[in-house]
């Protein structure tokens, strides 16, 4: 690494003494000097920052930031009140720091909800729970057992009217499978070999729910109720149905589930740097990571901290570099929080269908998304993964934003790994993608902590965080300097593909 020369007397003798500087920034080793015109930002963004951020985000004030959840919106908050702090302009609706989004919140009323299988009662849990239906039933109802495979026999319009249907399929059923819209059952059953529902749930408004009470219930559980309804031997098994086989009962089972539901509105953050040139100022450069995790769920926090605390501190520290550096970005930034990524980038497909600024003017979109921790599986142990990263789908739309990546990162020197392709659509650039937009999404890759409780501050790469900061922070001032980037033609794709 090249040293300032002010700096050399600090830098020889903490090397000489051998303990880490908070104060320097600590690029990887073989990293070249930063160019004076983007150094004061650069030298803002420290480790120390790094772990003060992702402890707020982490903690247990936010409970995991879940879609719907109170701690969310005090994330969204906090969150709007540090990109004041950095000197962005909130550009949400109405002069706010929020894009809204429509959700729908339902709630399993778990004292109400039971199945009556002679004198046991199963409660929702984990054997029992509602899914996509939201309302009352209370009844007593004749019971059809059916077992269906992915061919499914031939049945008569209304053949399940006025009957509880119970049934193990080889494929998903859901609202308008036929066996609900031909059938006519007054109630479903559909056994599972994972019963659990979320007794909470949060999904679109858009989303229709079930016409009729849809309810999931566990092998075992199941097997008792044929037993109760004097059917012998398991009729449910482990596995998939290889033989359609149907059953009719003249016992009546005694059922109860209510499913309340309310509208929320759940908010993406979003920020403006305005570009210093007057001329090029509608023209932006946009950076985002998703603020949500799973919140918490059956009673456990989901922390977070790697998913996607980790991001979402990364581009904090981008927003004060940029507010820190002399010299502004010429173009403007859009720096987006957003949300319900865990429900399927909701968030960020959102703003993608309803941009606050037009498309067309969006130069990139670089996303970071769990980049607190080092990649570990059984092939690679996380030591080896001090100081890399995954480098996903730069080259997929603008061969130039990859080459212009890989200059920035020229001053933080991360060893850029390619074997995470299959991440593409899974994570918030992809709804930008999608548009046409050159991406590049940061990823540290999976680890044993992914979507676990544990995931937690323990075990963070603070260094690695700040490093994303840094090289995201490069990339996106030199894209806003660079303007519109050409787009690959489809044989510069399968070139970049080799
Ligand atoms: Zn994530």
């Amino acid at each position: 690494m090249r040293i300032l020369p002010l700096l050399r007397p600090t830098f020889l003798f903490l090397f000489v003494a051998g303990i880490c500087c908070p104060d320097v920034s600590a690029q990887y080793d073989g990293a070249t000097e930063v160019p004076q015109r983007f150094r004061e930002g650069f030298q803002s963004i420290t480790e120390k920052d790094s772990e003060s951020l992702l402890s707020v985000l982490a903690s247990s004030d936010f409970a995991g930031r879940g879609t719907g959840q109170e701690g969310f919106m005090k994330a969204a908050q906090w969150f709007s009140r540090q990109l004041a702090d950095r000197g962005f302009q909130p550009a949400g609706e109405d002069g706010s720091w929020f894009q809204m989004l429509p959700f729908n919140v339902t709630q399993i009323d778990g004292e109400f909800t039971k199945l009556n299988i002679g004198e046991t009662s199963v409660l929702s849990g984990d054997d029992f729970g509602v899914e996509n239906y939201f309302g009352t039933f209370d009844g007593k109802l004749p019971v059809t057992f059916a077992r269906v495979t992915k061919k499914r026999p031939e049945f008569e319009e209304g053949a399940f009217a006025g009957r509880l249907l119970v049934v193990q399929s080889a494929n998903r059923i859901s609202a308008n499978d036929v066996l609900i819209v031909k059938g006519r059952p007054e109630c479903v059953i559909v056994v599972d070999r994972d019963s659990r529902v979320r007794s909470q749930s949060v999904s679109q408004l858009t989303k229709t729910p079930s016409a009729v009470p849809l309810a999931k219930l566990g092998v075992t559980m199941a097997n008792k109720l044929t037993a109760g309804c004097e059917i012998s031997g398991d009729f449910f098994e482990e596995k998939n149905p290889e033989k359609n086989q149907l059953m009719t009962s003249s016992s009546e089972v005694d059922l109860q589930l209510r499913v309340d539901h309310e509208s929320i509105d759940v908010p993406n953050v979003v920020g403006w740097y305005p570009g210093s040139d007057e001329s090029l100022r509608e023209e932006h450069v946009c950076i985002g990571a998703h603020l949500d995790h799973l919140g918490i769920q059956r009673g456990s926090v989901y922390p977070g901290a790697d998913d996607n605390g980790s991001g979402s501190t990364s581009i904090l520290q981008i927003a004060r570099a940029i507010d820190t550096n002399a010299l502004k970005p010429k173009r403007s930034v859009l720096l987006m929080a957003f949300c319900a990524e865990e429900r399927g980038l909701l968030g960020s497909k959102y703003y993608a269908a309803n941009p606050l600024r037009p498309l067309q003017d969006m130069i990139c979109m670089l996303n970071i998304d769990m980049i607190g921790r080092n990649e570990e599986s059984d092939k690679e142990p996380a030591s080896e993964n001090e100081n890399t990263i995954h480098l996903v789908g730069s080259k997929k739309i603008s061969n130039q934003l990859h080459e212009l990546t890989l200059a920035a990162n020229q001053h933080v020197n991360f060893v850029f790994e390619y074997d995470q392709e299959g991440v593409y659509n899974r994570s918030d650039h992809a709804s930008f993608a999608k548009k046409g937009v050159p991406i590049t999404f940061l990823f540290g890759g999976f680890t044993p902590h992914y979507h676990k409780p544990t995931d937690t501050l323990d075990g963070i790469n603070f260094t690695k965080i700040a490093n994303c900061a840094r090289l995201d922070y490069l990339t996106l001032m030199m894209a806003a300097e660079h303007g519109h980037f050409e787009k690959n033609t489809d044989e510069d794709t399968t070139d970049s593909q080799q």
